[in-house]
């Protein structure tokens, strides 16, 4: 009835944005190389660096690590962490992990080796780095829809279920260990993969006796999109959506830093009793025994709750619909963005933003700079810094696959106030988008340069 979408909560504790001038930023921006990981966050108004463990915990959840019970072994709280994630997954063995890429650690430790090859829609960057650590290959099998930035397309996230066939024909069944969907699609834009794309997958699996496994960061979040999109899921609960997505698979891994809403922990889960003994030895061996893994009690009751929390409706629906309206007004004003919006990030072509700069020229530094030196608001680029090479022999420096620069939304921590400032603040910097310098490195890592870079502008 009404247009406005409220936020499903209200505020409790605050935790105060220190203000800063253009002036001051300029300052501090320089001071850390014009690098945005080196800001201090308290130098930050609004920051959309990550929502992986950026939440706001509900006071639910703060009771929930009041009442954590920390016992070696056998903990009611380890309990409730398993029941909750039982009820909301179906698998029947749970294992905690103190964050996503301890359980994918495991995960591929037990399944892969040398010169397996793993498909996934869109690995994220440590599942990949995990399945490479086996010395097995990791196949990224985006649709082809994921191309196209600009068309309607609901599900960009699915996976390209022919080059699965072909990746089987390739390289036979007896190299393929498992088969992963990332369900958001989170390196391909934050886009949702379809339920008729999950039972495909699942189908080609089961033909060729291959296990799939879900990376569940954000399953809820790609549930309601499934049932906000996909024929047939209208009237269906999240909740039913979410067991079904689970019930085509045989297990998951997921960083309970995104869905579940905790600032840090994860876990792995599975049907298979003998592979679950087989993790369980390796989590004992670097991050602890099998009742916590890793985590504190008070940790374990915060998932527990954060899961059953992060399927909730009413979040979802404004979870979903303030991501959306941030882009929508942004769409509107004529900012080059990935469309449609995923759940928990806008993606910002800085390649059309930027039109001026050639990928070389750091297009997604620039725009991520001007949003800081603007407003004082943090983001994410995704593109030549990140993904680009450089000859350290030739000084040569080559382009990444595409120049995006994300802002990712926390969850439950910024207003609509907040957003509105953040789509004043993108508008702003599009307006003077002709004046945005080029950027250079002036000293780089060997490998994953972004996080410690220096830059200057080139004036
Ligand atoms: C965050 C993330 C991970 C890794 O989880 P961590 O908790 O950061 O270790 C894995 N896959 C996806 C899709 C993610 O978004």
């Amino acid at each position: 009835m009404f247009k406005t979408i409220i936020e499903p909560f209200r505020i409790k504790v605050v935790e105060q944005i220190r203000m800063t001038t253009p002036e001051q930023r300029e300052e501090m921006i320089r001071a850390a190389g014009y690098n945005i990981f080196a800001l201090h966050s308290d130098d930050v108004i609004i920051d959309l660096l990550t929502d992986s463990g950026t939440g706001a915990m509900s006071a639910n959840q703060w009771g929930g690590v009041m009442r954590g019970d920390e016992s070696y072994a056998g903990s009611p709280s380890y309990f409730h962490f398993r029941d909750s994630v039982q009820d909301i997954t179906g698998f029947e063995y749970v294992i905690p992990t103190h964050q996503g890429r301890a359980a994918e650690r495991i995960l591929f430790s037990v399944m892969c080796g040398e010169g397996d090859v793993v498909p996934n829609n869109s690995h994220f960057d440590t599942t990949r780095a995990n399945v490479e650590a086996r010395g097995a290959i990791a196949l990224d099998l985006p649709s082809t829809e994921l191309a196209d930035m600009d068309s309607d397309y609901p599900f960009k996230g699915d996976m390209d279920v022919e080059g699965l066939r072909a990746a089987f024909a390739e390289h036979g069944a007896a190299r393929i260990p498992l088969v992963m969907l990332t369900v958001t699609n989170n390196s391909g834009g934050g886009q949702p993969v379809s339920m008729a794309n999950v039972r495909e997958v699942a189908a080609v699996c089961r033909e060729f006796d291959t296990p799939l496994y879900l990376d569940a960061c954000r399953i809820a979040e790609n549930a309601y999109f499934i049932k906000q999109r996909e024929p047939g899921y209208a009237d269906t609960s999240v909740r039913t959506i979410v067991r079904e997505m689970c019930g085509l698979t045989q297990g998951c891994t997921m960083s309970a830093k995104k869905d579940a809403i905790v600032n840090m922990g994860g876990f792995l889960a599975t049907r298979d009793p003998e592979l679950a003994r087989e993790e369980k030895n390796l989590l004992i061996l670097t991050e602890g025994f099998p009742t916590y893994g890793g985590l504190s009690g008070r940790d374990l009751e915060a998932i527990a709750i954060g899961m059953q929390e992060g399927i909730d409706e009413d979040y979802l629906h404004y979870r979903i619909t303030s991501t959306r309206y941030v882009g929508q007004h942004l769409r509107d004003a004529g900012v080059p963005l990935l469309w449609p919006t995923g759940g928990h990030a806008i993606y910002l072509d800085a390649e059309r933003f930027a039109a001026h700069l050639e990928p070389t020229q750091f297009p997604g530094v620039s725009v991520a700079i001007a949003l800081y030196l603007l407003g004082g608001v943090r983001a994410c680029e995704i593109g030549t810094l990140m993904f680009g090479r450089h000859d350290p022999d030739t000084g040569q420096e080559s382009a990444g696959p595409r120049e995006l620069v994300r802002l990712a939304i926390p969850r439950r921590v910024y207003t609509q106030s907040h957003m509105d400032y953040v789509i004043e603040v993108v508008v702003k910097a599009f307006e003077e988008r002709d004046s945005l310098p080029a950027y250079r490195i002036v000293e780089q890592a060997p490998v994953l340069r972004h996080f410690s870079a220096k830059l200057e502008p080139v004036r």
